[in-house]
């Protein structure tokens, strides 16, 4: 079958503007507001040879009449058993956070195989906040800035050794 890919991660982390970079068009909704992609988006999404199939996923904002931790609980699984592979993004400006941790752990749970990104890693600040990774206990992040289209061939060798 065609691959598939989840993004997956805390809002606000860049995963609409990475779905956006690897779709090549505006599909998703960036903005600075946490929590506004409404639903899940897919598109064909192209990485140098590599085509696959790819999904955006909301985070955990898009219901309001449950928990944030049952939302984010299901939206991860959904995203673990639709997927060949999870991009699981975290902000390298911001750090890692208690969220990140809570995500992290629901997919060390899992077989999936997942690619974890430090997003908005240009500048120096960015690489600092990058270092951070360790504490999340998913191998090396790839280092990746969605907005300048950064990382990205790093990110597809990564996606090729994974699968
Ligand atoms: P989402 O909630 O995870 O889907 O995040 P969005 O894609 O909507 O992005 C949230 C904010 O982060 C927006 O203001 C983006 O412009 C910004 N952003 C996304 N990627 C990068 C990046 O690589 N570097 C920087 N500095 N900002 C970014
Ligand atoms: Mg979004």
């Amino acid at each position: 079958h065609k691959l598939r890919f989840a993004i997956v991660g805390r809002p606000n982390v860049g995963k609409s503007t990475l779905f956006n970079r690897l779709v090549g068009k505006k599909l998703a909704l960036v903005d600075d507001t946490p929590g506004v992609t409404r639903d899940r988006r897919e598109g064909e999404g192209r990485l140098a040879s590599l085509q696959f199939s790819v999904f955006d996923t909301a985070g955990f904002e898009d219901v309001v009449d449950d928990s944030m931790e049952g939302r984010m609980r299901r939206q991860t699984e959904r995203a673990i058993t639709d997927s060949d592979l999870v991009l699981f993004l975290f902000d390298a400006r911001a750090g890692v956070t208690p969220l990140d941790l809570a995500f992290a752990r629901l997919l060390r749970k899992s077989d999936v195989p997942v690619v974890l990104c430090a997003n908005k890693a240009e500048g120096k600040e960015g690489q600092i906040g990058a270092a951070g990774a360790w504490e999340i206990g998913l191998g090396d992040a790839v280092l990746l800035s969605a907005e300048h289209g950064e990382g990205m061939l790093d990110l597809y060798e990564t996606i090729v050794d994974r699968l």
